[in-house]
Formats: C-alpha cells, structure tokens, sequence
C-alpha cells in the first residue's frame, strides 16, 4: 500500500490519519514487537499497555504543554457524553452559560438542559451561524454567577473556529469542545478548566475522548455521580478504572509520536495548517461569481473549509469532478448544505493543492 493507492479522503470524521501511522499499524498488527500479540488482544493491565497509555499522555502533555494543574484523562462515549458529563461534574447550582457558534455548541446546550440549567448566553444562530463573537460580546452576554462558560472552539459543520481563547476574566470557568481542531494548533490549556475531544479528527480514531480537566474543578464535583460519569474515577484510576478502548489509544499514541517526531509540534502543525486552509479561501475569494465561503473571513476555520456554489446542479458537477480525481466525502453538511472540504493535520498538502487547483479550473468551465 502507497499514497497512490488512497483517495484524497476530506472526511470530516473519522478523517483522515497519518499514513506512517497506519503502516505501522498494519506492520504490527498481528504481532507487537517484544509482546507476541496483537495490540487488539493484550490486556490493559499488562505492561505493554501501560507504556502506552503513559507515552499517550506524555506525548499530549509536552504537545500542549499541559501543566500539573491539568489531569488528562481517556473517556468513551464520545464528545456526545460529554454534553451530559460535563455538567454533570462542573454545576453547582448557578447554570451554565452556552456561546453557541454551530450545530455542536447548540447540541450541548440542549444536552446540557436535561441535566440542569443551560443557558444559551449568545448564539449565532440568527446569522446562519457565520461567526465567533468577540470577546466583548461574550463579557456581556455571561451571567458572572454561572458555573462555567461551554464554547465550541470550532465548528465542524459550519466551518466557523475561534482565533484563540477568548480573553475572559481568570474567574470564569472556560470549558471548549475542541473536538475538530484538538492537536491541529497551541492551545491555552491553561486557562480552561476542561477541554474535551473526541479523537477522530486529528488525534485518532473513533473510540476514544481526550478530557483535560484542571485540579479545581476536579476538586469541586459532587458526589454521589455514577463511577463512569465522575471524572475522579478517570483521575483517581489512570484512566483505567474498566477496560479502556486500548487499541484507540494505541493510535493516540503513533498519532501524537507522529505530531512530535514528523512534524515537529503543534506550532509547526499550525504554521502548515494555516497553508492549507488559505489554498482553499485564496480559491474561493479569487472565483467570488462561483464560490461563496460560508463562514466570515475572521471566523474561518483551518480545519473545515465550508462553500456553496450558485446551484445545486453546480455542486452536483463539482463533487463528481473532484470524486473522478480522487478527491472524496466533500458534500457538506446537510443543515448548511454545498461543500466542506476537511483539511484535518494528516491531509497532506498536495492533497488541498490538487483540491485548490480543480476549484479553479472548475470555476473557469
Ligand atoms: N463536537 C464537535 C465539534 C464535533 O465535530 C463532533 C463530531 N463530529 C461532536 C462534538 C460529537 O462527537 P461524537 O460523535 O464523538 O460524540
């Protein structure tokens, strides 16, 4: 298996992972070096796996450069679980307040109500959900007595991703479903109290939920939370409390070792996301009479690059000429309609540049 055997895949997740990755896996599929097993058929107890869920967490830790105050913990259930899970653990009677910028941020906030009191603070719903607000607009939008503030750092259906961590008073508890745009750039972790993401876009495959949680808010859950909804039991067991999803964290693993090791880092990964994401907005601003980029210039994301064409007939003919070069799962969303090309960290350049290059040519038929 080569590159040329594979599609230019812009799935927007499970999305794509790193070929080196990949063929590694294949290599040691039926047998780990040093173990005799498959990774699929070793306990989560034994030595090899310890190795593994350590170095996963080392390789985030110095990646992101989490601090002690941070623990760093692998759920399950999906960024879905955490919609519940994390006011489960972070309300303490106040309510928390949703700044709602896509369909995700508006699926926790009505997660959110089923457990306590969700208030959605600002939405950009009335827009189409084109923007993040500014961060004046979040201050005066927040109730100051909430709990915490849930912010979708970017939205994977809309295209629409936050510049950086909105600068909000160091007392406002931050939580971010980082979700699509987890590991693709530096990440103030620091200053959020949880950040949560699925896998399945940059980190890995599906399966498992990186959850980053800071010591006080650990300190502050309520008792009386079933063992495998209270983030302790994450903390306090490593992680491995019940069978974690071993193979899933195995890639986690090969994934970041990639992110250190091949790319050289999260500043490095953003400086070549930021490359790719412009291909695709130089190639959507330079054909305005047949492009039209969802998401507002200040908003748009390095990860998920939403545009419609002038008819549906158009974008029929787009995606079978891009399929016809390869290029696949370009449909976008059907709640916003026309194209979104994901362009997760193991998309490769020439990838979005042979995307870039058909929207031109396809612009100028
Ligand atoms: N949040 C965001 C930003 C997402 O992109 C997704 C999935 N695409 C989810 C939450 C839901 O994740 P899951 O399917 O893992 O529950």
């Amino acid at each position: 298996m080569s590159a040329a055997d594979r599609v230019v895949n812009f799935s927007p997740g499970p999305g794509v992972l790193p070929l080196s990755v990949l063929q590694q896996v294949r290599d040691d599929l039926p047998s780990l070096p040093g173990v005799g097993a498959s990774a699929l058929e070793v306990s989560h107890r034994g030595d090899w796996f310890e190795g593994v869920i350590a170095e996963a967490e080392a390789n985030l830790r110095s990646l992101l450069r989490i601090g002690d105050d941070h623990r760093v913990l692998f759920c399950q259930g999906g960024a879905s679980m955490q919609f519940a899970m994390v006011p489960m653990n972070l309300l303490h009677g106040a309510g928390a307040d949703h700044i709602v910028t896509g369909s995700w941020g508006a699926r926790a906030a009505a997660e959110g109500t089923t457990v306590g009191a969700a208030r959605i603070a600002w939405t950009g719903e009335p827009g189409s959900f084109v923007r993040t607000p500014s961060d004046e607009e979040i201050l005066g939008a927040l109730d100051p007595a909430a709990d915490y503030v849930h912010v979708t750092s970017n939205e994977t259906i809309q295209g629409v991703q936050y510049a950086g961590t909105p600068a909000l008073p160091d007392e406002v508890v931050l939580v971010a479903d980082a979700s699509s745009d987890f590991l693709s750039r530096p990440l103030d972790v620091g200053r959020y109290g949880v950040v949560l993401a699925g896998a399945q876009k940059n980190a890995g495959p599906a399966g498992v939920t990186i959850v980053v949680v800071r010591g006080d808010v650990l300190e502050r859950i309520p008792d009386g939370l079933p063992a495998m909804l209270d983030y302790r039991t994450y903390a306090e067991h490593g992680s491995l409390y019940n069978t974690p999803p071993v193979f899933a964290i195995y890639i986690v693993m090969l994934v970041t070792r990639w992110l250190r090791d091949e790319i050289g880092g999260l500043d490095a990964m953003a400086t070549i996301n930021e490359a790719k994401a412009q291909l695709l907005y130089d190639a959507i601003d330079g054909n305005p009479d047949v492009y039209q980029g969802h998401a507002e210039p200040s908003s748009r994301s390095t990860m998920n690059v939403t545009f419609r064409l002038p008819t549906d007939e158009d974008k029929t003919a787009f995606l079978a000429g891009a399929a016809e070069q390869g290029m696949v799962e370009l449909r976008g969303h059907r709640s916003v309609g026309g194209i979104r090309a994901s362009i997760y960290n193991a998309m490769p350049v020439e990838g979005v540049e042979r995307l870039a290059d058909f929207m031109r040519r396809f612009a100028e038929r």
